[in-house]
C-alpha cells in the first residue's frame, strides 16, 4: 500500500487531507510540526510527503531541505497567491504544489501523477472481478479482456483515482476531454451508461442527485 505522510498543522486541512488519501485507497500519517515530521521520515518509509509551508517550529522549507536528500516525492501546499513559496519550493526539490483551498479532485490527480513519475504506482488494479494493467492499459473482466475507448479508459481511471468520491460531471468533463464544460452532460452520461456496461458496474458507478458520479468500493 501506498503511505503518505501529511505535514500540516491546519486540523481541519489535515483532516480533509487524511479523509480524501484513506478513502483513495492510500495509507497516510498525520503530523502538525517540521520536527515530529523529521522524526519520522527517518523512522518509517514513505512514497509521498505533503508538506504545508508555513508550520510550528522547523517549517516546510527547511525540513524541505532535511528530506531532499532521501528523494521522497513531495507536493508543498501553499496558501493562495503565495508565488513566491511556489516558487522556492520547486527550486528545493519538490514535484509539484497545491494551492489553499483546494479541490479534493485535483489534489488525487496531483498525487497520482508524481507517484506516477516515481513509478510508485501500483499498476495492477483490483475491483471486484475487474483488473486493469496501468502499465499495458489491458482491462479485464473475470479474466476475459474488456475493450475500452481511449476516453472510457481515461474514465475508468479518474474512477479509480478517486474511489468513493462523489465527481461532478463538471470534473469528470473536464479532466476526461480536457476541455471546459459547456454545460452538455449528455457525453458523459453516454460515457459512464457504456463503461457501468462493460464493466458490469452498474450498481458500482452510482448517480448522485445534482452533482455526478461516484465509484463504489468497500475495503
Ligand atoms: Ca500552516
Amino acid at each position: 500500500m501506498i503511505k503518505i505522510l501529511i505535514v500540516e498543522d491546519e486540523k481541519p486541512i489535515a483532516d480533509l487531507l487524511d479523509m480524501s488519501l484513506t478513502a483513495a485507497g492510500y495509507s497516510c500519517d498525520c503530523l502538525s510540526s517540521g520536527t515530529a515530521a523529521a522524526d519520522a521520515v527517518g523512522e518509517r518509509r514513505y512514497d509521498l510527503i505533503l508538506l504545508d509551508v508555513m508550520l510550528p517550529g522547523i517549517d516546510g522549507f527547511e525540513l524541505m531541505e532535511y528530506i531532499a536528500p532521501l528523494e521522497i516525492p513531495v507536493i508543498f501546499i501553499t496558501a493562495r497567491d503565495a508565488v513566491k513559496d511556489k516558487i522556492k519550493g520547486l527550486k528545493l526539490g519538490a514535484d509539484d504544489y497545491i494551492v489553499k483551498p483546494f479541490e479534493i479532485a485535483e489534489l488525487l490527480a496531483r498525487v497520482a501523477t508524481v507517484l506516477r513519475r516515481y513509478h510508485k504506482t501500483e499498476s495492477r488494479i483490483v475491483v471486484g472481478d475487474v483488473t486493469v494493467d496501468t502499465q499495458s492499459r489491458v482491462v479485464t473482466r473475470d479474466g476475459k479482456p474488456v475493450p475500452l475507448t481511449a476516453k472510457e479508459y481515461a474514465l475508468l481511471l479518474l474512477f479509480l483515482q478517486n474511489k468513493n468520491i462523489a465527481l461532478f460531471r463538471e470534473t469528470i468533463y473536464e479532466r476526461v476531454w480536457e476541455s471546459d464544460y459547456m454545460g452538455d452532460s449528455r457525453t458523459v452520461d453516454l460515457h459512464v451508461q457504456r463503461l457501468r456496461k462493460k464493466l458490469g458496474w452498474q450498481e458500482r458507478i452510482t448517480a448522485v442527485y445534482k452533482v455526478g458520479y461516484r465509484l463504489e468500493v468497500k475495503e
